[in-house]
């Protein structure tokens, strides 16, 4: 069969990480189309446009510097004619964007595409809350599978050893996602829970804004490794409550407590809660000021768990979810987060 053409809908730190390993096995192996489209969401870079830096110095020099892009890797600022005559659609995008970026697709893409969802997070819209790759499913009517896991951006970028999971809806497409983006130090494994590898990967950035604050409050590794087995569990019961079927042995997947792990020691979300705790400024203005255009998805997703809770009347059975969501946006008070962890039904 023709080999199949790749659209990469989304240029950040992770999108660009990504990106050398999808173009380095487009270019090597024949099923996949050497050119791999990148939409870029065009901004100013010291007076140049970035698809134009991207285009010639192969370089994403805003949300990963320092590292090159294989040439194949072709930058284009508008996401119609990025994706048009796609096959695999890559959506790798701070997850506020999905539904802006899904009108503008909305009959403009091959009726046959697949896609494979890297994004860590929930959609809340007037009808709940609810995963993003049913948000693009419904959209778009194309099927979605996830990949999600233990992956720094910057790390995977250096070529250290991880591993990740794809959750696949299809055995053949995951294995053929899997030669997209497996490669020596980038270990992946195949599972049909998809469900479950997706809310590991947007609930562990709520645990990950604990783990901040008790870094924050300069608490110990002790004081950490308990809001990351408190979180650990209240992510099982969110799977339980939520998404019967969804099979328990996920969680020791990548997707779940590695990426728990390493978002709460190395991730962005634990960086930017930590300075929440010492310097008294927002959630807001400390992405602002210490990411540089980088998004964290913790806090915002904590707010939509907080509001499917409320709306549920089940916030009892999640405290430490509830108070990382009031901690960032009601005004209670980080010392308070130690109480929650004291007094969990865990304990109890
Ligand atoms: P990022 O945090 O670097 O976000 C910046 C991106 O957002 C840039 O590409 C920017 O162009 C884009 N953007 C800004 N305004 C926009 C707009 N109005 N419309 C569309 N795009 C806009 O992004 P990232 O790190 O690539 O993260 C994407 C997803 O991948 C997130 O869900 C994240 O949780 C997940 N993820 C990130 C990492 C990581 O280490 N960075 C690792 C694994 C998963
Ligand atoms: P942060 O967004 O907290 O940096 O986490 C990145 C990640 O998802 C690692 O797997
Ligand atoms: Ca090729």
């Amino acid at each position: 069969s023709a080999p199949k053409k790749i659209a990469i809908i989304g240029s950040g730190n992770w999108g660009s990480a990504i990106g050398k390993i999808i173009g380095k096995n487009a270019a090597q192996l024949d099923q996949f189309e050497t050119q791999v489209n990148m939409w870029v969401f065009e901004e100013m870079v010291d007076g140049r446009k970035l698809t134009e830096i991207i285009n010639n110095d192969h370089e994403n020099v805003k949300y990963l510097p320092g590292h090159k892009l294989p040439e194949n890797i072709v930058a284009i600022p508008d996401v119609v004619e990025a994706c048009m005559s796609a096959d695999i659609h890559v959506w790798v995008l701070p997850h506020q964007f999905v539904r802006g970026v899904c009108q503008k697709l909305k009959g403009n893409i091959k009726p046959d595409a697949i896609a494979l969802s890297l994004i860590k997070g929930l959609d809340e819209s007037k009808t709940g809350v609810d995963l993003i790759s049913n948000v693009i499913n419904k959209e778009l009517g194309v099927e979605v599978n996830v990949l999600m896991g233990a992956n720094l951006a910057k790390e995977v970028a250096n070529g250290h050893f991880c591993e990740t999971t794809i959750g696949c809806r299809n055995e053949a497409n995951g294995q053929m996602l899997k030669e997209m983006v497996q490669a020596d130090n980038f270990r992946v494994v195949v599972v049909e829970d998809a469900t479950t590898v997706e809310i590991c990967g947007a609930l562990k950035n709520i645990v990950a804004t604990g783990a901040g604050f008790v870094d924050g409050l300069g608490m110990g590794d002790n004081t950490k490794a308990a809001v990351i087995r408190l979180g650990l569990m209240e992510m099982v019961k969110f799977t339980e409550t939520f998404y019967q079927g969804s099979q328990t042995s996920t969680f020791l997947e990548s997707c779940g407590i590695a990426d728990l792990v390493t978002t709460c020691y190395g991730g962005r979300n634990r960086r930017v809660a930590e300075a929440f705790v010492t310097s008294g400024k927002t959630i807001d203005e400390l992405e602002q000021e210490m990411l540089n255009g980088q998004k964290i998805q913790g806090p915002p997703t904590a707010k939509e768990v907080y509001h499917l809770l409320t709306e549920k009347k089940c916030e009892d059975q999640f405290p430490l979810f509830v108070a990382i969501h009031k901690i960032c946006y009601e005004g209670m008070p980080v010392k308070d987060f130690i109480g929650c962890l004291k007094n969990h039904p865990e304990h109890m």
